[in-house]
């Protein structure tokens, strides 16, 4: 078996895309040999240099290595839009089987999802390894080429995402795609295929609006259900299909972390106690900072996340809870979190038992009493709060998911759940 990575080949403004890519590359290896699997990796959303999804594709195939590697390095040099000024595509071949990868490339698939790897400390390591190479331009693809090479060890989560490509005439067109029936046929293969809808936005999001080459994506938890509902949808005739192995959905960005000890551009799981009421700024955006061990750290839950701001709003002070996201400028980007525990009272100024108004205070220490009728009180009482929030997950909703942030209707969490759909 032989381990194809290939990243970079993309362009945000002109239109290719990796995975189009990966697939012409599995139709010519289909030719001669035979195509295992399709891996689609989502590496750190954080990264800088990344390409539109930051995505990374694997193609496990039986074709020996060098003739993989020359299929391979043609078709890049033929179709990846290498003259965009970012795109700087990046080939990486093992021989071999997946499951028999370096354990240190599959470590290294890891931190290329949580964190950051230098080029030119991969390209040492890609040659310590003895494994085949190209870069065209920078040749920065290399770094996510080689976290695809080691990314089936790397992860023990696997979606899939079937993905109905357009007749290339028609990239760059107005998509013709019946609304009606995707979301008749996502509601009909829901929990097992989500995110392919977003009900309350009424838009169907898994049909993208950037010019490329992709009609639509139907991502789950497993081939069926994906495959039912592209057969469900009323569309313009679909030009090819491939199914991949992704890590979409899956939370493989998060690490546990502590507030105070926090890294821009890195995602984490940080628990915490609301520290001030959230409030509203400019643009609509939500901020709660959370605090821990006397640190604090700022939570924002910007436009786009929608109707997840009324549930980042319904936050009190004292509310206890674990927030995941990632943090850019020591600000954490929230992507879903889980109320711990909920403040279930406050303390109010008493109201007076004869005439029902309130009490006013009788002076430093001196409780309060009810200036018209001289009924007292020692202190303020206790009073049950109405809660919007229960215990357990909330999440932003379909339209404003990360690729890689996993849907909480997924199930495997430590609370119950509120899923969006
Ligand atoms: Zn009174």
């Amino acid at each position: 078996m032989t381990v194809i990575g290939v990243d970079d080949t993309d362009s945000r403004e002109r239109g290719m895309c990796t995975t189009y890519l990966a697939a012409q590359l599995a139709d010519r290896l289909r030719k001669r040999s035979r195509v295992e699997r399709m891996l689609l990796v989502r590496l750190n959303p954080a990264v800088p240099h990344k390409t539109r999804g930051n995505a990374a594709l694997a193609i496990h195939t039986d074709l020996e290595s060098e003739k993989a590697f020359d299929l391979a390095h043609d078709l890049i040099a033929e179709i990846a839009e290498i003259a965009d000024e970012h795109t700087d595509p990046g080939l990486v071949v093992a021989a071999g089987d997946a499951e028999g990868i370096d354990r240190r490339i599959s470590a290294f698939a890891r931190t290329a999802v949580t964190g950051f790897h230098d080029l030119n400390a991969t390209l040492s390591l890609i040659d310590s390894w003895g494994l085949r190479h190209a870069g065209w331009k920078t040749g920065r693809g290399r770094i996510g080429a080689l976290a695809a090479v080691g990314a089936w060890t790397a992860f023990d989560d696997w979606t899939v995402e079937h993905i109905a490509y357009r007749d290339p005439d028609r990239w760059g067109t107005p998509r013709d795609v019946d609304i009606d029936s995707v979301f008749e046929a996502a509601d009909h293969a829901y929990p097992a295929a989500w995110d392919t809808v977003d009900h309350d936005e009424a838009d169907p999001v898994c049909v993208p609006h950037t010019p490329g080459p992709v009609l639509y994506g139907i991502r789950g938890d497993d081939v069926d259900a994906v495959r039912e509902v592209a057969t469900g949808i009323e569309s313009e005739p679909v030009h090819t299909t491939e199914l991949f192995l992704a890590n979409q959905g899956t939370d493989a960005h998060l690490q546990h972390g502590e507030i105070g000890r926090l890294e821009d551009g890195r995602a984490y799981r940080v628990t915490g106690t609301v520290a001030e009421p959230p409030s509203t700024r400019r643009g609509g955006h939500v901020f709660v900072p959370i605090e821990s061990g006397g640190q604090r750290l700022p939570c924002a839950a910007f436009e786009p996340t929608k109707r997840f701001r009324d549930r980042v709003r319904a936050l009190r002070a004292g509310d206890r809870v674990t927030a995941c996201g990632e943090v850019a400028e020591g600000t954490l980007k929230l992507e879903k979190f889980a109320v711990r525990s909920l403040v279930r009272t406050e303390a109010v100024t008493p109201i007076c038992p004869d005439c029902g108004r309130s009490m006013e205070s009788a002076g430093a220490d001196q409780g309060y009493r009810c200036r018209d009728c001289g009924t007292t009180a020692p202190a303020k009482v206790e009073q049950a709060i109405d809660r919007d929030l229960e215990r357990g997950w909330y999440e932003v909703p379909p339209c404003a998911r990360r690729h890689i942030a996993k849907p909480l209707v997924r199930g495997g969490f430590d609370a119950p759940t509120h899923p969006e759909r």
